[in-house]
């Protein structure tokens, strides 16, 4: 899971990625509202965690202009001015939770594991594909039919998730950059990406799993099953 943070105060900003890399999410940060929408609007982050007062551009015209761009990625709202109208305000916009700051970080985690468990594509602990099984907890890669686990890292098991999500979905190099590296992305090479495929296909192969990634030619990487080879 890759998650967006906007907030402009730095330290605050710093240690809820800090929590989050702890707890196994991948976790980029943007400072201003202008380039949080941006990020936002890329359509990586499977979480945003948005601050009402920020500078440019404030939070709530920012949920408003990604529910208008039909963008429903989950957002949880941090925001300093408890004031109720703007608690009704953000979710009269779409938001799906907030918090008031200071807030404990224990709960921040239980309002995005809640968030997790709402959002239909994802499955509580474990994510399934064919014979395969991955648990989100501590990324291991399991055959249901062999009973041999492996463990992944973080970046196969975000690329090996985002393939789950989007069965029956063509990803591209591009886009595995944009999941795997975020903001970095725009650094790397496309062959990243392969690395990083090859790793995953190893990993599925010596559990004995019938999964394969497919890789089509100048489109990109799809999953399928091959249980005759
Ligand atoms: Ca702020």
């Amino acid at each position: 899971m890759r998650i967006l943070i906007i907030e402009d105060e730095y330290p605050l900003a710093d240690a809820i990625q800090e929590i989050l890399k702890r707890n196994n999410y991948a976790a980029d940060i943007e400072t201003n509202g202008e380039d949080g929408l941006n990020a936002a609007l890329t359509n990586i982050y499977d979480l945003i965690i948005l601050d009402l007062m920020l500078p440019q551009r404030d939070g709530l015209n920012i949920l408003k202009e990604l529910r208008k761009n039909h963008q429903t990625t989950p957002v949880i709202i941090l925001t300093a001015k408890a004031t109720t109208d703007d608690i009704i305000k953000g979710l009269d916009y779409g938001a799906d939770d907030y918090l008031t700051k200071p807030f404990a970080t224990k709960e921040l985690l239980a309002r995005i594991r809640a968030i997790s468990r709402r959002k239909d594509k994802i499955i509580i602990d474990n994510l399934k594909y064919e014979d395969i099984e991955l648990n989100k907890y501590n990324r291991e890669l399991s055959c249901i039919t062999t009973n041999k686990k492996i463990k992944l890292s973080e970046k196969e098991f975000l690329l090996l998730e985002y393939l789950i999500n989007n069965q029956k979905i063509i990803i591209t190099k591009e886009q595995i950059l944009d999941k795997l590296w975020g903001k970095e992305s725009l650094e790397l090479e496309y062959n990243n990406a392969e690395v990083y495929v090859s790793f995953l296909r190893k990993k599925i192969n010596f559990i004995g799993s019938s999964v394969k990634i497919k890789a089509l030619r100048n489109y990109g990487y799809i999953l399928e099953v091959n249980y005759d080879s």
